[in-house]
């Protein structure tokens, strides 16, 4: 008789699981069927800003996989608006509701990969049913936002609560559909995935493309006139608002994996090995934004919520099952976006990180640009190191800068991954011509900037 491995949740992680453990083990060997509260499969909810600006006109293009292509081509049995509501390590089943039908299903499992994903972080005041405000997680979040916008009395002006990437390109996109856009943030900058001199960067391109920047902060409440959305209510008042966007962060969803005993680890996330098996659970495996894995800078576990690693993580989940080996060696926290054509990328430990893990280290900033600075289009770009004293070794990167700028950061992941130094870094051999950089790359101008301050710092 088939084994039978039940998914819950189908998205990136969960459904990258499936599929690699079907491309292992056919049919007869192994029946797999997905549950999935939603209506979509394997979609990308990176897109969906760039859905939401217009840039991508339809919702249909983020969908990487439909359930009938699983079916067809992977036979897998997805069923759709199917919440499991618990698991029972001990019967070894899940309990699903259906969600459109009607009535629960119990289904019985040798394998299971747990992969629910995250859930938005919402305070007390977001928790309300105000007609207009909007989480931004899901294509039916942002089928729902769409849906807003296009009705009426047209909304004009939106306020954005949250400076995190997700609130930096939802206002970015809001400006793009001829919106007015102030964005909330309590700290002092937007952008806090990079240190507070880059972020600067960021929040002054945010103003010159007409975002309202209102830092320093707190949401208190929302005002609502005839149960619509009528205003934002901070510390320092009331900022009008028609539509709301909020980008508050992310927890991981642990709901039935604490119900049924699995184990979380300090960041909340469920604790994985290496395999992405689940420990004293056997035949239990997660992946994707619901699991903490390890930094491999700081040593010390994270919850880093990023499509890249759940379907690495699932992957690796998926071949395990399916019989191979593959191991998930952790995470450098690199991470790239931008704000119209200016882009961000970053890469390690921030200063704030590093003080936290006890290094010592020098942090250097590097002004240069993406191009010979004869060529057309050439344009600033500051790359930040950040080096570990007395060693030398590359603990994190940043950079912000127009074109080009952004996927420099891999040239800086990849160091960091090696355990490079900055001093071996000045000597890399990297592509020089005038149209992609100056005849200095910024990363060797900002290594070589490091090494000199290395030096200056052991003088001291
Ligand atoms: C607006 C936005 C932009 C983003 N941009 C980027 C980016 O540029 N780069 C990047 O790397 N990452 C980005 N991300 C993050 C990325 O989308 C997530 O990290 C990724 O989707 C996580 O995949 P996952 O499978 O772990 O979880 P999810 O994609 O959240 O999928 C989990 C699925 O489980 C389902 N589910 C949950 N509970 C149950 C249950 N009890 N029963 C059945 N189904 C259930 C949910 O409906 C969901 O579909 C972005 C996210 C958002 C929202």
């Amino acid at each position: 008789m088939a084994e039978r491995l039940i998914v819950v949740g189908g998205d990136a992680a969960g459904m990258a699981a499936a599929s690699q453990a079907r491309r292992r083990r056919g049919r007869a060997d192994l029946e797999i069927v997905a549950f999935e509260r939603g209506h979509f499969t394997s979609y990308s909810a990176c897109g969906i800003p760039y859905w939401v600006s217009g840039l991508v006109p339809e919702r249909d293009q983020l969908i990487a996989r439909d359930p009938a292509t699983f079916r067809d081509r992977f036979d897998i049995d997805v069923r759709l608006r199917h919440e499991v509501v618990a698991v029972d390590l001990d019967r070894r089943e899940v309990v699903a509701r259906d969600l459109a039908g009607g009535g629960e299903v119990r289904e019985g499992f040798d394998s299971l990969v747990y992969a629910t994903g995250a859930v938005p972080v919402r305070p007390d005041w977001a928790r309300g049913d105000v007609a207009g405000v909007f989480g931004m997680q899901t294509l039916d979040d942002a089928t729902a936002l769409l849906d807003w916008l296009e009705g009426e009395p047209r909304p004009r002006h939106a306020v954005v609560v949250g400076g995190g990437y997700i609130g930096v390109e939802m206002a970015e996109a809001l400006i793009q559909r001829g919106l007015t856009v102030d964005l909330v943030e309590q700290a002092a900058q937007p952008m806090s995935t990079v240190d507070p001199d880059m972020a600067e960067l960021v929040a002054d391109a945010m103003r010159e493309i007409g975002i309202g920047i209102r830092t320093g902060r707190t949401v208190t409440g929302l005002a609502e006139r005839d149960g619509q959305i009528a205003a934002v209510v901070t510390d320092e008042g009331p900022i009008p608002a028609d539509v709301v966007v909020l980008g508050l962060g992310v927890r991981p969803n642990t709901v039935l994996a604490e119900a049924a005993g699995l184990p979380l680890g300090p960041t909340g996330g469920i604790r994985c090995d290496r395999r992405m098996r689940v420990p004293g659970a056997p035949g239990v495996w997660a992946a994707g934004d619901c699991v903490e894995t390890l930094h491999r800078v700081s040593g010390m576990p994270v919850h880093v919520p990023l499509g890249t690693h759940a379907n690495k993580q699932g992957r690796v989940a998926g071949i395990n099952i399916g019989g191979g080996y593959a191991t998930f060696p952790g995470v450098i926290g690199t991470a790239v976006t931008k704000v119209c054509d200016l882009e961000v990328g970053r890469t390690g430990l921030r200063e704030r990180d590093a003080t936290a893990a006890g290094f010592e280290f020098v942090a250097v900033l590097a002004e240069s640009t993406n191009r010979a600075g004869y060529y057309p289009g050439a344009r600033p770009m500051t790359v930040k190191l950040i080096a570990e004293r007395p060693s030398g070794r590359l603990l994190g990167a940043q950079i912000v800068g127009w074109s080009e700028a952004a996927k420099r950061i891999d040239t800086l992941a990849v160091a960091l991954w090696s355990g490079m130094t900055v001093d071996e870094m000045t000597a890399l051999d990297l592509g020089y011509a005038p149209p992609y950089a100056p005849v200095w790359d910024p990363v060797l101008i900002a290594a070589r900037k490091a090494v000199d301050a290395l030096a200056a710092a052991d003088r001291r």
